[in-house]
């Protein structure tokens, strides 16, 4: 049995700018320790929002209310006094679409090493990048020109360099935000192997429209609907199993991803790079949901 790393209690966010928007309505889940979890379901139903949630990252946003916890191996994440810099440093959180800093290859990743205190000297300095490079399968692409700005590399290069740099200082979490879903398809499968290599030895928490890539990387999946979990279950169980007549639908349906507006839940179809990583789009789309 695997240990929590992180869990939620209760986390519900709600946007209150011009549109009163209830994205995530108050989900109890937990991540167990070197398991991959996959967040899965239509677009709209909140799954950006909670993740952001888990980072305290809608902190410094007008116009955002979260409420309930989070607690990083049973520690408060939002009622403490632990500065926001460390706690992103424990909880690692990739975009979609990640910004290098904008120095060489080297200092992207030795940066936060450099901040957090994390290297004894130049000489460890150097190993611990060379580490971080290799980890994301980036070190043979990059060791000849680490002094290069990071700006100039591919953006599949890009995502694999920003994950090096959030597993640099030692995160407890790692969270990914559709981090293949940018890409084109190359460079989708090349970050894709990435993550499963990572998975097995962190924690990672991974928000993805696609199925397959649920179904290729997780070992549990939370199935979001409608800012609420509607079942969380083993990667097996969940495909093979389901308990609820929404998750079959939502496995089992034609089509493409869903496009989903809480107000009106009207629905329209979504793909992109990831869809094709096999050369065919997710055959598993959601069902339409039509309430
Ligand atoms: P998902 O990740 O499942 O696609 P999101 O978390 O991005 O869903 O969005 C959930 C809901 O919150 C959607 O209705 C979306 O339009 C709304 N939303 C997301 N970000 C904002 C924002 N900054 N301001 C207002 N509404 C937002």
């Amino acid at each position: 049995m695997s240990d929590t790393v992180l869990e939620t209690e209760n986390v519900a966010v709600t946007y209150t700018g011009e549109r009163r928007v209830e994205a995530v309505k108050g989900i109890d889940l937990s991540f167990p320790e070197n398991r991959l979890t996959a967040i899965i379901g239509p677009s709209g139903c909140g799954k950006s929002t909670y993740l952001k949630a888990l980072d305290r990252l809608h902190d410094i946003q007008p116009n955002v209310e979260v409420t309930g916890e989070v607690y990083l191996r049973g520690e408060p994440v939002y009622d403490t006094d632990e500065p926001a810099p460390e706690l992103r440093r424990r909880i690692g959180y990739v975009p979609q679409d990640p910004t290098p800093l904008p120095l060489s290859i080297y200092e992207n990743v030795a940066y936060g090493l450099r901040i957090h205190g994390l290297h004894d000297s130049t000489e460890d300095l150097d190993n611990r990048v060379e580490r971080y490079l290799r980890q994301v399968d980036l070190w043979d692409e990059v060791a000849d020109r680490l002094d290069s700005p990071a700006a100039g590399l591919s953006t599949g290069q890009i995502q694999r360099l920003c994950l090096a740099r959030s597993l640099a200082v030692e995160p407890d979490v790692l969270l990914c935000d559709e981090v293949t879903s940018a890409l084109d398809p190359i460079s989708a499968e090349n970050v894709e192997e990435t993550l499963a290599s990572l998975a097995e030895e962190y924690t990672i928490v991974m928000v993805t429209h696609s199925m397959d890539q649920a179904r290729r990387l997780a070992d549990e999946v939370a199935f979001f609907y409608l800012g609420e979990v509607v079942e969380a279950n083993d990667v097996r169980s969940f495909f093979e199993d389901p308990e609820h007549e929404r998750t079959k639908r939502f496995i089992s349906g034609p089509g493409t991803p869903d496009t989903i507006d809480p107000d009106t839940t009207s629905v329209e179809p979504e793909t992109s790079a990831d869809d094709v990583v096999d050369g065919a789009t997710d055959s598993e789309a959601p069902a339409t949901e039509r309430t």
